[in-house]
């Protein structure tokens, strides 16, 4: 299971390019807060690396086996 809080994340793309599985995806658009969020959207396709949740420096992503 991923718990992506979508409010904490940056856009700063890491776990977009670590993540083995091509699991997350980039918004359209910017947010108000003038990042481009991050999307969820092959959680079926993780491998439980961690990887995303080890390097997200705003602790947005945690990922529950
Ligand atoms: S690593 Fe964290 S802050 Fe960066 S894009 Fe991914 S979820 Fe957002
Ligand atoms: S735990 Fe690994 S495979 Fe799963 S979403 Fe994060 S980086 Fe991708």
């Amino acid at each position: 299971m991923i718990e992506y809080t979508r409010k904490w994340c940056k856009g700063c793309r890491i776990c977009l390019k670590v993540c083995p599985r091509r699991v997350f995806e980039v918004e359209d658009g910017v947010d108000r807060d003038g990042y481009q969020k991050m999307i969820v959207k092959r959680a079926e396709d993780c491998n439980y690396c961690m990887l995303c949740s080890l390097l997200c420096l705003d602790l947005a992503i945690e990922v529950k086996r």
